[in-house]
């Protein structure tokens, strides 16, 4: 399906690995008669529901299964449809959202489901370019959702999937390479099984979160051995090959928490972050910046009190708390301040696309990041300055 002239194996793999089309359809039948015996019990295996098994996949895409199941089953019971979903605020799906991180998930999501919607569909339909035009909708998420709600044989390639792959063809290369990569989505396209294509790409995943573990692979169990090619090298974990990883840069920010009003009349200040940033897009948080190289964090702190409300601001300032958190290859520690004030200003935005001064209520509605959601629950305890 996805491409009509094979690739060429990359010169490393060609001597090391088995044709796939040699290991039909044994391999294929015994993963899927492992997986029927041994899966785990999830809510969304409970389901043909194209739009269920969707939203759960784009969840599980760089979170943990144990994570996932109470956001799928909170999700599932504000938007219980693609209807649902695409009539919702998304503010309201970002807050659903919150705290599983990667919030283009969730708007990619959303816009999905208003589109498809508005195409007259009541859910996802089994035509994969269709699928393809779908805003975040990339060819894993889509073969997933066709193969287990459709049955349609379509192959998928995530973490868990290509490091079996790499394991059981011997790839000798690392599969972040585009050729490499485009070789292994031949592979597991010729490896599908088409008797039950959900169960096997499901089976394979699985394998790869249960047994076959980066470090450790536990082979002697694994219904995949007799035709693994790593396992018969006796150093199953030296597959898949790895590039070094970036180094982590350590960044510390100053975050205020501006507050203004007393009781029931308390109000912070909060900034929406533009629809266009590359990260939390749409969220609000506190004013952050991070501290320069040849600077503090008590004159970074200053420079964006007067950048935010003027020379004449002089808010009476507390120190908060740290917190930890990271973000890719960097490991943030943010200051957090926390600032009263005796009225209210409006802030001048730079990098934000609209201000608020919200009462206590307010915010708990409103969808944060989790390192922000961190900052307020640290703020919220503290009594003014
Ligand atoms: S035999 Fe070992 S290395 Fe091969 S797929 Fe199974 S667990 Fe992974």
């Amino acid at each position: 399906m996805r491409t009509k002239t094979p690739p060429t194996p990359p010169s490393r793999i060609t001597g090391a690995a088995p044709d796939p089309a040699a290991l039909l359809p044994e391999l294929p039948c015994a993963l899927v008669a492992w997986f029927t015996k041994t899966a785990r019990d999830l809510p969304w295996r409970h389901t043909k529901d194209a739009y269920r098994i969707w939203v759960s996949e784009v969840m599980l895409q760089q979170t943990q299964v144990r994570t996932v199941i109470g956001y799928f089953r909170k999700f599932l019971d504000l938007f219980p449809t693609l209807a649902d979903l695409a009539a919702a605020p998304e503010e309201k799906v970002l807050r659903a959202w919150e705290g599983l991180g990667y919030y283009r998930r969730a708007r990619g999501l959303h816009a999905s489901a208003k589109l498809l919607v508005k195409q007259g569909h009541a859910n996802l339909p089994p035509d994969p370019e269709l699928l393809a035009t779908l805003p975040g909708m990339g060819e894993y998420t889509r073969n997933a959702v066709l193969s287990q709600a459709h049955g349609l044989p379509l192959p998928i390639i995530e973490a868990n999937s290509q490091r079996v792959l790499c394991r059981i063809l011997g790839v000798q290369e690392d599969p972040a390479r585009g050729p490499v990569k485009k070789w292994l989505w031949h592979a597991a396209a010729k490896l599908v099984c088409t008797r039950d294509p959900g169960a096997y790409n499901q089976a394979l995943m699985e394998l790869g979160a249960l047994v076959c573990s980066p470090q450790k692979p536990a082979c002697l169990v694994c219904p995949a051995r007799p035709w693994c090619a790593a396992a018969a090298s006796g150093a199953p974990e030296a597959l898949p090959l790895k590039t070094a990883r970036p180094t982590i840069t350590q960044v510390t920010e100053v975050c205020l928490a501006l507050r203004t009003g007393e009781g029931p009349a308390t109000r912070w200040l909060l900034v929406r972050r533009p629809d266009t940033a590359s990260r939390w897009a749409g969220l609000w948080e506190f004013p952050h910046q991070p501290v320069p190289d040849d600077s503090t964090p008590e004159a970074t702190l200053e420079e964006m009190v007067q950048g935010l409300l003027g020379k004449s601001a002089k808010p009476a300032i507390r120190h908060a708390g740290i917190i930890q958190h990271a973000i890719t290859r960097y490991q943030v520690s943010m200051r957090v301040e926390l600032g009263t004030l005796k009225t209210p200003r409006t802030p001048a935005l730079s990098e934000h696309d609209a201000s608020a001064w919200l009462a206590t209520p307010e915010i708990a509605s409103l969808p944060l990041s989790a390192p922000q959601r961190r900052v307020w629950n640290l703020v919220a305890q503290v009594g003014p300055v």
